[in-house]
């Protein structure tokens, strides 16, 4: 099937074009540097952004993939978790869109689509499959028996989200917004082993597969604080490089732990924290040890944008799944058990 997919849930404009599991255009158009001055996305400038980039990202897509829009066999949006106004525009663009053409329209979930999309670079996902979801807004071990009706979530974060704590540590620091990238590339001069920084839920005590970075982001706030008062130069790349090791060392130990207590044997990791250098090369180490195949898409499929949510759509009209109905609306706290928003009147 060809699907047309938007995602608004955040700063990202995204509007992606695929045909089955084959990528045909991806436009994304970020809001990124609008929030960059506030230190963290400001949700009434992310809608005005997106209320702007909307028409000009579904045309530029549309034309990237030289289809037309008559021969689309469906629209997926992004119907939640996110912004609620962000992900207004997108589902009024979506229902716009497909009312207009006479086409299908579904609204599904982003936590799904964060791990769907690696079917694009991939191939089919293996079912029942182990998903690590690590960004801004969420950090959660997913089971997925079936992407389109059957995700089950095992875990998830306490406080902040593995990306949050990022870009919190790199403000700490003094690096740029979103600090992910920046944390990165800071490591790769510094010593993982410098400074050993607390692993937040490993007791034995501890619940299995949730997580905390609040502790870890106050730890290493309180260091370089204290390094300052002392009036001694504090050193950014062997703090952002242990700092890195921590949330890299937690995440990678409890997914590779997931999936031996469920007998899973693939991991896909998903989601903007994913395109972390440290986090890939201990995730490939861990699993190849443990006999786990991991997936993990190339960087620009893991931050947020149409492809995935298209990518999504597409295996909803393969497996026939039900339409949303023309009233669908936003949900800023859609439940990851809902893979997506079925009409409750459809015959
Ligand atoms: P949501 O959580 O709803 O999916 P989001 O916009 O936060 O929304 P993403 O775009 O997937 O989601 O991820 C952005 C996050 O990923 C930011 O916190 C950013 O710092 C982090 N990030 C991006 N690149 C890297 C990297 N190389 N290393 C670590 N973190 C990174
Ligand atoms: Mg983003
Ligand atoms: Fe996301």
């Amino acid at each position: 099937p060809l699907v047309l997919g938007i995602e608004t849930s955040c700063d990202e404009t995204g509007v992606g074009i695929v045909r089955g599991r084959t990528l045909l255009a991806d436009a994304v158009a970020s809001s990124v540097d609008e929030h960059a001055r506030f230190g963290g996305v400001v949700p009434e400038v992310a809608s005005r952004a997106h209320l702007e980039a909307m028409v000009p990202t579904i045309e530029r897509a549309l034309k990237e993939a030289g289809v037309a829009p008559r021969d689309l066999d469906g629209i997926a949006v992004t119907a939640g978790p996110g912004l609620s106004g962000a992900l207004l525009v997108g589902v009024s663009a979506a229902k716009a869109y497909a009312y207009a053409l006479g086409k299908p329209l579904y609204g599904v979930n982003h936590l799904a689509s964060h791990i769907c999309v690696d079917q694009l670079e991939h191939g089919p996902l293996p079912e029942p499959t182990m998903a690590l979801l690590v960004s801004g807004g969420h950090s959660s071990l997913l089971l997925a028996p079936d992407i389109t009706s059957d995700v089950r979530p095992l875990g998830a974060t306490i406080d902040d989200a593995a990306g949050e704590a990022f870009d919190k540590i790199a403000r700490v620091l003094g690096l740029g917004f979103p600090g992910g990238p920046f944390i990165d590339r800071a490591a790769l001069e510094g010593d993982p082993k410098a400074i050993r920084f607390p692993r937040g839920l490993t007791g034995p005590r501890d619940a299995a597969y949730d997580f905390s970075f609040s502790g870890l982001k106050t730890s290493v706030a309180r260091w370089v604080e204290a390094r300052r008062a002392a009036g001694e130069p504090v050193p950014v790349a062997d703090v952002a490089a242990s700092f890195q090791e921590a949330v890299a060392d937690v995440l990678t130990r409890k997914a590779v732990r997931a999936c031996k207590d469920n007998g899973v044997g693939h991991l896909m990791i998903g989601g903007g924290v994913a395109a972390n250098s440290r986090l890939r090369a201990m995730a490939q180490r861990r699993c190849e040890d443990a006999g786990i195949v991991l997936r993990v898409p190339r960087p620009g499929l893991c931050t947020d944008n149409g492809a995935m949510v298209a990518a999504l759509g597409a295996e909803m009209v393969a497996r026939g799944r039900t339409p949303s109905a023309w009233d669908l609306s936003a949900d800023s706290s859609l439940p990851v058990e809902e893979t997506h928003v079925p009409d409750p009147a459809y015959q």
